[in-house]
């Protein structure tokens, strides 16, 4: 097993034959991999080419409930909420050994299925998911209420329990993160999950969640359903024996699961959702360094990252040299077949969003942005498109409002710090920003004004387990990894016990 090393990348005529079978496509449902109810399929595409990787069950309402009955048994009879802590704890530790013996049969499913670069998926998703599975095993034995001080003679303690069954519903970027950033702490904290798939990427999460049963989990603890959004996500988010619901996905989505939880069972959710994050270069950068982070803060998985720094914003003395280097940058960009040594950039995930990259790019043009590379397709088959930089963006482009979720870069001129915040902030989304200084105190001004969940200062991307992972306004509500990410997997049950003849309160 391994990637081709025939070829740098650059041909994407011949798609690489993929080192990798393709071993699951049912449904999970209670520890067994199942048909679905109406023993529909869908195909599952290869980004690189269109053509059908393999068909996987469709699974729709009728699965969800059985799929939400496993669960809620798994949750109300146990074992999993009842045993040690420490057991939860040894199966996420043995899960994490698994994720790292199958490292490359992960990583190959997920770039067949995704188009991102195995190696990127080879050595950075998928040892992030063991190492998310670690963070969340530690935690797993240190989840813990507390003694609380009492006005009269009570003992009053809090419980943090498990809210019991979690319907989580991810998208296509990052198929295997997401699933390991949603299942990690819900597991961790004693909770039973249905977890629907997005239709473009089902296939990784099979096999990663057959691992986790040979690392031990009990049957009906994590119910894995692949399907369609207006169907089986629906299902999901208003089900009435669903407890808590976690969504990453488009803003626009986000506020249908939303209603949908409210008119059923007014389940608490999670939302991690859209952004059009600002990535600030200050007058004093290194442009050469700038132009290097600001490149791969926007180009990074195909630029499919819902926190892409997708507004490059540059002060107006170091402007001309930054849009240069940048477009020479990504005149250099390597893509090509994902499998193949050296590609930067594969495909994008389907004709859906290839259609809507493109159409964003025409509208950079009639807009009146300088097209400084790209701005089209590349080859002719599959969902290539080639990296694209525009420079002269103003703010009112529908490329500088717009999430366009593809490798297009925006540059803005500004003039200083006043400037660049109160532009940067005038957005609905607050997902993350980005900022590029060498002095101190910028950096403080800036951190402390920009309204985002996220600012990473001479650096993008940066994903530790512990680190949080959320967005101000429109980009969502609650925090993913980290500390945070606990609290949205946990009630807390104060109990109150009078005391008789107390020896002190
Ligand atoms: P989406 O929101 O449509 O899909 C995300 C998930 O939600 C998928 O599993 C999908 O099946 C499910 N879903 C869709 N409609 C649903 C419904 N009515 N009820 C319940 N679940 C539903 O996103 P997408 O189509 O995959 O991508 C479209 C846009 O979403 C992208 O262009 C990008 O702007 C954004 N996006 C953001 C992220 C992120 O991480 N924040 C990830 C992927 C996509």
């Amino acid at each position: 097993r391994g990637i081709s090393k025939y070829s740098t990348a650059s041909a994407i005529e011949e798609p690489v034959s993929p080192p990798v079978q393709v071993n699951y496509t049912q449904l999970l449902i209670n520890g067994q991999f199942v048909k679905a109810a109406s023993e529909k399929t869908f195909p599952t595409l290869d980004p690189r080419t269109g053509d059908v990787i393999a068909h996987v069950a469709e699974g729709d309402a009728e699965d969800v409930n059985r799929a939400v009955a496993s669960a809620r048994k798994a949750f109300d009879e146990g074992p999993w909420p009842k045993m040690a802590a420490y057991e939860r704890q040894r199966i996420l530790l043995r899960f994490a050994d698994l994720i790292e013996k199958h490292n490359d049969e992960l990583a190959a499913l997920e770039t067949w299925d995704n188009g991102k670069p195995f190696e990127q998926a080879a050595k950075i998703e998928v040892p992030m998911l063991a190492r998310l599975m670690r963070y969340y095993a530690g935690w797993a034995d240190k989840i813990h209420g507390l003694t609380v001080p009492a006005d009269g003679p009570y003992h009053v303690q809090t419980l943090h329990e498990p809210i019991g069954v979690t319907g989580q519903i991810i998208p296509w970027n990052f198929p295997l993160l997401m699933y390991g950033w949603k299942i990690g702490p819900a597991l961790a904290c004693g909770n039973t999950i249905v977890l629907k798939t997005a239709e473009q990427t089902p296939l990784s999460a099979l096999l990663a969640s057959n691992l986790l049963h040979e690392a031990g989990l009990p049957p009906g603890v994590l119910n894995v359903i692949s399907g369609f959004g207006p169907t089986a996500g629906a299902a999901l988010a208003s089900h009435m024996d669903v407890d808590k619901l976690a969504f990453t996905g488009s803003t626009s989505t986000g506020k249908i699961v939303l209603q949908l939880a409210a008119r059923s069972n007014l389940k608490p959710v999670t939302l991690e959702l859209g952004g059009k994050s600002p990535f600030i270069i200050c007058e004093d950068a290194d442009v050469d360094k700038a132009v290097e982070l600001a490149h791969f803060a926007l180009f990074f998985n195909q630029g499919q990252c819902c926190c892409a720094g997708s507004r490059t914003f540059v002060h107006e003395r170091v402007y001309d040299e930054f849009v240069e280097k940048s477009k020479a940058r990504a005149l250099k960009r390597a893509v090509g077949d994902p499998f193949k040594v050296g590609t930067e950039q594969g495909p994008q995930i389907d004709t859906e969003q290839f259609e809507k990259i493109l159409g964003y790019i025409r509208s950079g043009v009639e807009n009146g942005a300088t097209l400084e590379a790209g701005g089209g397709r590349l080859g002719n088959k599959g969902f290539y498109i080639k990296p694209t930089v525009f420079s002269n963006v103003k703010d009112d482009m529908l490329i500088a409002r717009e999430e366009i979720f593809g490798p297009v870069q925006s540059i803005l001129k500004y003039k200083d710090l006043d400037d660049v915040i109160h532009r940067a902030n005038s957005t609905p989304y607050g997902l993350a920003a980005g900022v590029f200084t060498q002095n101190l105190d910028t950096a403080n001004t800036l951190t402390r004004a920009l309204r985002a969940g996220t600012v990473w200062v001479n650096c993008f991307d940066t994903f530790d387990a512990a680190i949080p992972f959320g967005g101000y306004k429109m980009s969502g509500h609650g925090r993913e990894k980290g500390i945070y990410s606990l609290s949205n997997y946990l009630q807390v049950k104060a109990v109150v016990t009078p005391l008789k003849n107390p020896a002190w309160l």
